[in-house]
C-alpha cells in the first residue's frame, strides 16, 4: 500500500462524510454548487470545509470572495482559513491565481500533497471541488480517499449526460460510493433523472437557470438567497437526511 495513503487517511480522520463534487464536462456548474453546497450544510449546522481542487479553473474563492494574497497559517500542517463560517482550502493559494501549466504527474503530486498537509480537524463535511472529466485527478482521488461519496452534477444537455453516464460507469466499475446526481440548469428535460433511472442512482434535484446568478459571484449571502441558494439548500437536505426527493 502507498505509505501516502495511510498519511491521508490519519489528515482525515476526524471528517465525518467527503463529498466529491464531479461532473463530465467543465461548465456545468460545478464550482458553484461546491460551493453553495459546503454554505448550505453549515446553515443547517454542520461544520463544513471546503477544498477547491480543480487545478485549471478553481473559482471557489471568487464565489466566495476570498482573498488568496495570505497563505494559509501552517503549525504542524496547513490550517484552512476560515471563510463565511467554513474552513476554505484551494490549490489557488499556491497558484496564486496565475495560470498553472502544471502536467498529469505534477497535478497528481499537487493533488496528494495538498491531502496530506491540509489539518481539517473534525467536520461533519468536507466538499471537495474536483476537476471535471475523467482524468487522472480522479483516478487519484479515487485511490487515496476511497470512503469519498461522489456526487455527480450534470445539465440537461444530451452532451453532459453521455459524459456523466460514462463517469457513472467508472465509478460503479470501482464499486464507489455515488451520493446521487444533480442537474444544473434544469430546462424542461428529463435526460438527467432518466440517465438516473437507468444507471440506478439517486436524484437529488435539480436547479433552475437563475439569470442573476453570475451578478452574485462574491457575495454568498446573496447567492444562499436565490433561487439558485434554494434550490441548493434542498439538495442539502436530502443529503443530510438520506431521503429520496420523490
Ligand atoms: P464549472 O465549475 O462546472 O466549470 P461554474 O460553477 O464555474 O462551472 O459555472 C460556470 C458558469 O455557468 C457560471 O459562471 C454561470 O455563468 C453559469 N451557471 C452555472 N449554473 C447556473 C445556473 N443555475 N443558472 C445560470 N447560470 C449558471
Amino acid at each position: 500500500m502507498d505509505p501516502r495513503v495511510k498519511g491521508i487517511e490519519l489528515k482525515l480522520k476526524n471528517v465525518r462524510r467527503i463529498i466529491p463534487i464531479v461532473s463530465g464536462k467543465g461548465g456545468v456548474g460545478k464550482s458553484l454548487i461546491s460551493t453553495t453546497l459546503a454554505l448550505s450544510l453549515k446553515e443547517l449546522g454542520f461544520e463544513v470545509g471546503l477544498l477547491d481542487l480543480d487545478f485549471h479553473g478553481a473559482s471557489d474563492h471568487v464565489i466566495l470572495n476570498s482573498p488568496i494574497s495570505e497563505l494559509p497559517d501552517e503549525e504542524k500542517g496547513v490550517i484552512p482559513p476560515v471563510v463565511h463560517g467554513i474552513k476554505f482550502m484551494s490549490i489557488v493559494y499556491y497558484s496564486t491565481d496565475k495560470p498553472t501549466p502544471l502536467r498529469g504527474k505534477e497535478i497528481s503530486d499537487a493533488l496528494i500533497e495538498i491531502l496530506a498537509i491540509t489539518r481539517w480537524d473534525q467536520l461533519d463535511f468536507l466538499i471537495i471541488d474536483m476537476p471535471p472529466g475523467l482524468g487522472e485527478q480522479l483516478l487519484d482521488l479515487i485511490r487515496f480517499i476511497p470512503r469519498g461519496e461522489f456526487l455527480i452534477v450534470s445539465t440537461p444537455s444530451p452532451l453532459s449526460v453521455n459524459v456523466v453516464e460514462k463517469l457513472v460507469a467508472l465509478l460503479k466499475e470501482g464499486n464507489h460510493r455515488i451520493l446521487g446526481i444533480v442537474e444544473n440548469m434544469h430546462a424542461g428535460n428529463n435526460l438527467t433523472e432518466e440517465m438516473a433511472e437507468r444507471m440506478r442512482i439517486k436524484y437529488l434535484g435539480e436547479i433552475g437557470v437563475c439569470d442573476e446568478i453570475d451578478s452574485l459571484i462574491g457575495e454568498p449571502e446573496s447567492i444562499m438567497l436565490s433561487d439558485f441558494g434554494k434550490n441548493l439548500k434542498k439538495v442539502a437536505e436530502r443529503i443530510v437526511s438520506g431521503d429520496r426527493p420523490r
